[in-house]
């Protein structure tokens, strides 16, 4: 899954991310990260994140874990 964004330059992640992430806020990240354990989904909003520019570009595991994979599910 992580794959996809090996081959993919800076510029090009963050294009991924205004395109396909639901935290894209004008080039600001919401900062509303989600994960699963045990069949629940949990949200929290990571003060890391949120109101700051997206950081995609160093690292995002959210664009990593949930992103990404849900780009591969569309084709
Ligand atoms: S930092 Fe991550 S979660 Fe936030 S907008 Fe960028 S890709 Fe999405």
């Amino acid at each position: 899954m992580v794959v996809i964004a090996k081959h993919i330059d800076k510029k090009g992640l963050l294009n991924m991310a205004k395109t396909h992430c639901a935290n894209w806020d004008n080039g600001n990240c919401v900062g509303c990260m989600m994960k699963s354990k045990d069949k629940t989904i949990t949200f929290k909003v990571s003060s890391k994140f949120a109101g700051k520019s997206c950081q995609v570009r160093k690292k995002c595991r959210y664009f990593d874990n949930v992103v990404i994979p849900g780009i591969k599910n569309e084709r």
